[in-house]
């Protein structure tokens, strides 16, 4: 019986991960799950698994947790804030980092830092910190894997011992599949006016809004080419991305003797959620069978940078190294977050990203503190070109 600590349990990553964990309540038993302010979504999630502690973002929001449960004769304790966060991070066997962006980067540190089994959906945390991440790694001998469908399925894809650079396992090419996002077909002209719900609607997986958002900009597949770097010893170079659009191709590692692997399946996050979970095990995660006949044909097309300019930039950051891939993802949270609340265009996006990259002074990454600066300071970067441009459109 393993205990589970799941970060961000009211999203999409935590649905999914707690219909498989609740297949299997002979191996698993949640210690801790915490959401932002969805008190009652946190509420009802507490009623049905009794979790020994529930943290929320706010001392209010956690107040009001604790009397309703209480009401329910439910013993949960509650708490609140980033340090509550990483406490319940450290404790559990299990660690699912489902967090979205750079607010997931603390607690799931202290995961690693614990030495724990961490489950790594939250890539904002790795793209930020990745030295000093791996290198915690290292030294807590954590066991870290990955729950992004394409680092899932590399990692499925790899020999088990995989770490001291590609070439040293025969390994020429990691393939990235990115389905292409809902405006793939998309000009530049269309795209200049797409709306945050349309940008929302993803063809073949159901998403948060921000991640949804990185999907149609192809900014996602940028921070999992940096992730990739990462994960898996990698340099950008040894990285392809690969459109292909039916998204049953997870992604795949090219071997020196021709062989290519890849790992397929239907695009449902329980698949790797339930891999990781039980490595080197295997479970059921509830997942239909693929049905290659339905499936019919597989296409691969290249990635269009001119219209999804993302997916260079992160090429970029992650090339200058240091703080830039920090940097990149600050002030694309800020975009997105714009972009969401209709302040600036889904073609502003880049543009944001780029000016605050070209603005900003690279650091080395080694410490955290510097990052942390360098993540503040991009995003107030990232604001002035936002109201910048946004008083360009009203003149
Ligand atoms: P989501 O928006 O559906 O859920 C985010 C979760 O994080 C919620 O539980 C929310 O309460 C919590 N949260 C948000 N802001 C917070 C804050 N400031 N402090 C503490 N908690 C906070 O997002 P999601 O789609 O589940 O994505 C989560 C992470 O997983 C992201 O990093 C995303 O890139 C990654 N990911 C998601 C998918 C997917 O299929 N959804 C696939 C691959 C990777
Ligand atoms: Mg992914």
């Amino acid at each position: 019986m393993q205990t589970v600590t799941l970060l961000g349990a009211t999203g999409s990553i935590g649905t999914s991960a707690l219909d498989v964990i609740e297949r299997h309540p002979d191996r698993y038993r949640l210690h801790a799950l915490t959401a932002h302010s969805s008190v009652e979504k946190l509420l009802s999630l507490c009623l049905t698994h009794q979790p020994e502690h529930a943290v929320l973002g706010s001392e209010e929001d956690a107040a009001q947790l604790e009397a309703a449960l209480k009401d329910h004769g439910i013993s949960t304790r509650v708490s609140w804030g980033e340090q509550a966060l990483c406490e319940v991070a450290g404790q559990a066997d299990v660690v699912i980092a489902g967090i979205v962006g750079a607010a997931g980067l603390m607690p799931t540190l202290a995961a690693v830092r614990a030495g724990r089994r961490v489950l790594l959906a939250n890539k904002e945390a790795l793209v930020m910190s990745g030295a000093l991440f791996m290198r915690e790694v290292a030294r807590s001998g954590a066991v870290l894997l990955p729950l992004d469908s394409e680092h899932n399925a590399i990692f499925q894809c790899l020999p088990r011992e995989h770490r001291g650079g590609l070439d040293r396992h025969g390994i020429t090419q990691l393939l990235l599949t990115a389905s292409g996002g809902p405006f793939r077909d998309h000009d530049r002209e269309a795209l200049a006016t797409v709306t945050p719900d349309q940008a929302c609607a993803h063809p073949n997986w159901s998403m948060g809004r921000k991640i949804s958002v990185d999907s149609a900009t192809l900014m996602n597949k940028g921070l999992e080419l940096i992730e990739a770097c990462w994960l898996f010893d990698a340099t950008p170079d040894q990285i392809d991305v690969v459109v292909h659009p039916q998204s049953v191709i997870h992604s795949m590692a090219a071997y020196s003797d021709g062989s290519v692997l890849a790992q397929m399946g239907n695009p449902d996050m329980r698949t790797p959620i339930a891999h990781a979970l039980a490595w080197p095990e295997r479970i059921d995660a509830g997942v239909r069978p693929l049905d290659l006949f339905a499936v019919a044909r597989l296409d691969f097309q290249t990635p269009d940078l001119e219209r999804f300019p993302c997916l260079r930039l992160a090429r970029e950051a992650m090339m200058a190294g240091g703080t830039m891939p920090a940097v990149l993802n600050a002030a694309n949270e800020i975009a997105v977050d714009a972009f969401l609340a209709g302040s600036i265009g889904f073609t502003d996006i880049p543009v944001v990203v780029e000016t605050v990259m070209g603005r900003i002074e690279r650091h080395n990454a080694d410490e955290l503190d510097v990052i942390l600066a360098q993540d503040r300071l991009a995003r107030h970067m990232a604001q002035d070109v936002i109201d910048a441009l946004a008083t360009t459109a009203a003149e």
